[in-house]
């Protein structure tokens, strides 16, 4: 066995690597993690803006593209940045080298531009640190797939090699630099009295990621939540502050915790309702079925009470998607596997959603969101809730009106 320092995972993401002086910028706090007496393996991202460049030249120059060529080129701006990084860090006399994913080896799933990671053997920078390097600039978003071909995790899977990389060397922490101080209580553009929490659980992280706070890809709050892997988001352009950022960890660690710790929102929804479809076992399977082949995230789903044989299915997906939608939906009516009266689209809704394990242990929080709402005005479509989240679909022109009101009523200005 190999012996080391204690490990910590920095990850840097598009802005905080955005130019020459950003890196040397980010590669000062790397230093001082040195200093304070870590082996560090940093994450970095591409420069912001160049993931989006190389995707469009790839669509730009075969439309249909060949994913494996895709991720050939969509996953060189990581490398840039890694080289980069290792030599600022050189210039600064501390033993560092890049590596790219496959070098490591990052082992991945087959599936391109969506691929997930398989295992990553430690062994070979462990043996690197152990002759005395100090820093491994990884490149995020990349591996190797079984037939040994570049592989990336999908947009913002940075995030994700960061985890990844944490979990497999037990990290200490793994602290994700970002443009944005932490995790807010709602999107302060929205309202101006967001607060920064000073810590938030995996599960409300959960929630909050795929609920469209899009501080961390979804997939990599899921792993730190599996492998228990302290987390700790914060930004690269203020001052450093050991107690900076918002630290995203096991409930256990989060000694009070309000009823609603945030609330978020999805703008572009679409509620589509199938009226009138015949109720029979696997009508459900008939529909949703389609639509997940299709490509379809359908998030909420009601189906109303069935009137002689008949009922009505609502569901709502991403307002990009409705197109797709009434595609498979006309698709299995002509096939016979679904009969409706007709399919009714409406595109002018957005999702608000309060999220929070205390209320797990509170009751009477949905009836004093539903209560806000409706001293506002506001009607609401459909709900769906989870053991920590109550979500709602409402008129789009009202979301900013009822994530306002209802950060006011719960109080999410105050701390604890
Ligand atoms: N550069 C990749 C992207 O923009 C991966 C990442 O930054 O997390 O999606
Ligand atoms: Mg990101």
């Amino acid at each position: 066995m190999s012996w080391h320092m204690p490990i910590l995972v920095m990850k840097f993401g598009g802005t905080s690597v955005a130019t020459l002086d950003r890196i040397a910028r980010a590669s000062k706090r790397v230093a001082r993690e040195v200093a304070n007496g870590y082996d560090v393996i940093v994450i970095v991202s591409a420069m912001a803006g160049k993931t989006n460049e190389l995707v469009g030249w790839v669509e730009e120059t075969s439309p249909m593209y060949d994913a494996r060529e895709y991720d050939a080129v969509v996953s060189s701006g990581e490398n840039v940045t890694a080289g980069l990084m290792a030599l600022r860090l050189q210039e600064m006399d501390i033993p560092a080298r890049s590596w790219q994913g496959w070098q490591v080896p990052l082992m991945t799933t087959g599936v391109h531009s969506a691929a997930r990671i398989v295992d990553i053997p430690p062994a070979k920078i462990l043996a690197k640190f152990a002759e005395g390097m100090r820093v491994a600039v990884v490149a995020g978003f990349q591996g190797i797939s079984p037939d040994g071909r570049i592989t990336t995790l999908g947009r913002g899977g940075s995030d994700t090699t960061a985890v990844a990389f944490a979990a497999a060397f037990e990290a200490e922490r793994c602290d994700i630099y970002t443009d944005v101080d932490g995790v807010y209580t709602t999107d302060p553009r929205i309202e101006d009295k967001a607060r920064k929490l000073d810590k938030i659980a995996f599960e409300e992280m959960l929630e909050l990621a795929s609920l469209g706070a899009k501080v961390l890809q979804t997939r990599s709050v899921e792993l730190a939540m599996r492998y228990k892997v302290k987390l700790r988001v914060l930004s690269s352009f203020e001052e450093y502050d050991p107690e900076a950022g918002t630290l995203v960890c096991d409930e256990e660690e989060i000694v009070e915790s309000k009823a609603v710790s945030g609330v978020a929102y999805s703008r572009d929804e679409a509620k589509m309702t199938l009226i009138s479809v015949a109720d029979r076992p696997g009508i459900a399977a008939a529909i949703f079925g389609p639509l997940s082949e299709a490509g379809v995230n359908v998030d909420m789903i009601v189906q109303n009470i069935s009137e002689e044989g008949r009922t009505d299915m609502t569901f709502s997906c991403p307002v990009g998607q409705v197109a797709r939608a009434e595609k498979a939906m006309q698709k299995a009516k002509e096939s016979g596997a679904i009969n409706y009266h007709d399919l009714v689209a409406d595109t002018d809704v957005a999702k608000v959603s309060i999220v929070g394990i205390g209320m797990r242990s509170q009751t009477g929080i949905a009836a004093k969101m539903f209560d806000v709402l409706a001293r506002e005005g506001i009607n609401i479509k459909v709900i769906t809730t989870s053991e920590i989240k109550i979500s709602v679909l409402i008129d789009r022109k009202y979301m900013e009106l009822a994530v306002q009101s209802l950060h006011d009523a719960f109080e999410l200005e105050k701390a604890g």
